[in-house]
């Protein structure tokens, strides 16, 4: 007999995220790619008894089951144009990443870099993740290395890890600025940056192109400026 599975489950966010990401714009295309991207998963109330939490520390790392919160419409559509593929060939939604799907559901691997609880609330601090700021979370569940990691399995379009064309300069103010914010954020911002321009995070159309422009996104509570000159980024400043 056929079951039929019409549950209209409706999801409730278990805590959100703080990321030092705070736009879309300059996020990687997958976790790990930009290993000094922090975050802290702070769980509602209700969810962060220590009991629930229990053997947690003893992974490394934990999947992430999340809300694209910040799509700009519920709209989808059966095909999409990864960028990978410099985004002008279509593939079915399902054969890709793509924010856009029936229900935005994102699903990402982190580094669990240490658990605390701040009074009555359990913080998950991460890194190497590719979330927005105030991404709702739905669920956690510890990465088990037997059965997700599989070496020998097909990446279909995405076969390797987008490779680097780019060295990533510092202007000497640039660089200052860095050693300076760094200190008060308590983190490696020069290594942070570096990471995510490596990637390019322009539009795949326009890194075909010659490009004069100058770049921004918005990174913990700064501008981070940089343009491409001679075959390389520079970063220009923290503004
Ligand atoms: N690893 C996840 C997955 O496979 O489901 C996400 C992959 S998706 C291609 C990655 C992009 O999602 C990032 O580049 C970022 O721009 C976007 N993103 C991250 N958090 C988001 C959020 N809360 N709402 C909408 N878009 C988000």
């Amino acid at each position: 007999s056929v079951v039929r599975a019409e549950t209209g489950l409706s999801l409730k966010p278990i805590g959100f995220i703080q990321s030092c990401y705070k736009e879309k714009f300059g996020i990687p295309r997958q976790p790990g790619l930009v290993t000094a991207a922090q975050a802290q998963l702070q769980l509602l109330p209700e969810f962060s008894q220590v009991a629930a939490f229990k053997g947690l520390e003893q992974f490394s790392h934990l999947w992430l089951i999340f809300c694209f919160h910040a799509n700009p419409s519920l709209a989808w559509s059966n095909t999409v144009r990864p960028p990978r593929l410099g985004g002008n060939k279509r593939l079915g939604v399902f054969a890709t990443r793509s924010t856009f799907r029936p229900n935005p559901l994102g699903l990402s691997v982190a580094r669990l870099e240490k658990l605390e609880f701040i009074g009555q609330q359990a913080c998950l601090h991460l890194s190497a993740v590719d979330l927005l700021d105030g991404t709702p979370v739905f669920d956690i569940k510890p990465y088990l290395p037997y059965a997700d990691s599989l070496p020998a399995a097909q990446g279909g379009f995405a076969e390797q890890a987008p490779s680097s064309q780019w060295v990533v300069n510092f202007t000497e103010e640039a660089h200052l600025q860095c050693q300076q914010k760094s200190q008060q954020l308590q983190t490696n911002l020069e290594l942070l940056i570096r990471q995510i321009l490596e990637q390019d995070p322009r539009p795949s159309y326009r890194a075909q192109q010659e490009d004069a422009r100058i770049y921004a996104m918005k990174l913990y509570d700064f501008d981070l400026r940089w343009h491409y000159k001679a075959r390389c980024i520079e970063v220009l400043g923290l503004v």
